[in-house]
């Protein structure tokens, strides 16, 4: 028998709605491990103990948990009987399969204070057992207590003590979804992606929006705003991306528009269009990957403009990133290779060579007073096609 044994991030901190967060990781649990039966699943002070069935390999098992927002760390363990003994045959066990490390430590902790041994005498006597199963072998292998290639983690809890290769390292956050639901606008480049996953990260679950001038451009956009799209979904196993054709819009704007204000003319049409479908299914934040100053339509004026167009509030959270950092964060999500794939965004068609920095509400109203805001944001709301997305 095999468990996942997860240990709550902040979680432990939320006091008596605990049970709320416990609730939504158990259900973001089983999204994620929708193609396998799991087991029981329990509550043990700040873990989450849950049996694993027998045909999920570890890695797959290890991988899926990596996604799960709410977990700090977590460990592929498995029961035996409370007896030292017991225990020293499943770490030989794990040292057994484990033959490539050099060195190795013992970690035991108890939950359960009833257990003969303190933790420092289980280490020593386990540590001294396995180290003996080496020698035997004649399989080079040292206690390593500062930096083991294998850690052998034994945990004793009530009913069982657990016994792992390691802890291996959680997602942190918040469980999706129980911070709320929002948008993401999803543009295709580097930055949205990011600033998706770090909202996702903080307990929101999102569905996706991305603006499209297909035919004006080639389809490029779309196919990669639905590859990162689909990535994302790995977080919170299922997603909504909306597909919405700008082009229309576009043309508008630029045959009744001045120039310099295209840019944020076009963002605004995102915004307003974004958050008519965020009241179709109840979302109640926008997401974008902008950060101040990174280009002509994200100085605090434009944004401060933008913004005005929403009628839900906006969050940023890459705001005050870097774009280096940016680029770290990316490459480390695993979404950087796709968004570098050349494109055409929609936000570069017809932009003048020097577009406006310092955009005035006043003007920026005057400018749409002559275009039929209410029925182009309809129309394209309801144009827009719905992509359901799934992981696994
Ligand atoms: P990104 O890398 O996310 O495209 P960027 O640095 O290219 O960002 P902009 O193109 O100014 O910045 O876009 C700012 C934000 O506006 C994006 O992060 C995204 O949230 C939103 N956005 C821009 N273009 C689109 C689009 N075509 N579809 C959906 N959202 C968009
Ligand atoms: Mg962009």
């Amino acid at each position: 028998m095999r468990y996942l044994i997860g240990r709550y991030h902040e979680i432990a901190l939320k006091g008596r709605n605990q049970w709320r967060f416990v609730d939504q990781l158990k259900s973001n649990l089983r999204a994620v491990f929708a193609d396998f039966k799991l087991g029981a699943m329990r509550g043990e002070g700040p873990r989450l103990i849950v049996e694993l069935p027998e045909e999920i390999d570890e890695e797959v098992a290890a991988e899926r948990a990596a996604l799960l927002f709410g977990l700090q760390n977590f460990s592929l363990s498995r029961p035996v009987a409370r007896d030292i003994e017991a225990i020293k045959r499943e770490a030989i066990a794990i040292a057994r399969a484990h033959r490539s490390a050099r060195s190795f430590r013992v970690r035991a902790t108890r939950a359960d204070k009833g257990f003969a041994l303190n933790s420092m005498e289980i280490d020593q006597a386990v540590g001294a057992a396995v180290k003996d199963d080496a020698v035997k072998d004649a399989v080079e292998l040292k206690v390593d207590l500062e930096n083991p290639a294998l850690v052998i983690t034994v945990e004793i809890l009530p009913d069982a003590a657990y016994i792992a290769a390691g802890k291996r390292p959680g997602a942190g956050g918040l469980p999706v979804g129980i911070t709320g639901h929002g948008i993401a606008l999803l543009s295709g480049g580097i930055d949205s992606p990011v600033a998706a996953h770090r909202m996702m990260r903080r307990g929101l679950r999102l569905d996706f929006v991305h603006f499209h001038s297909h035919p004006l451009v080639s389809a490029a956009s779309r196919e990669k705003a639905t590859e990162l799209a689909e990535h994302l979904t790995r977080y919170q196993a299922r997603s909504t991306l909306m597909l919405v054709a700008f082009a229309d819009i576009q043309r508008e704007i630029v045959a009744r528009g001045p120039r310099p204000l295209r840019v944020v003319l076009y963002r605004r049409f995102m915004v307003r269009i974004a958050a008519a479908l965020a009241r179709r299914s109840g979302a109640r934040v926008l997401v974008t990957g902008e950060s101040l100053g990174q280009v002509a339509s994200q100085t605090l004026e434009n944004m401060t403009v933008i913004e005005e167009a929403a009628a839900l509030p906006m969050v940023r959270p890459l705001v005050g990133m870097d774009k280096n950092e940016i680029v770290d964060q990316a490459r480390a999500l695993g979404t950087f290779e796709t968004s570098i794939q050349p494109d055409q965004d929609c936000c570069s068609l017809f932009v003048p060579p020097h577009p406006e920095t310092h955009a005035n509400l006043d003007e920026v109203r005057a400018a749409e007073s002559v275009l039929e805001v209410e029925t182009m944001v309809a129309d394209a709301v309801r144009k827009a096609e719905i992509v359901r997305l799934k992981f696994p």
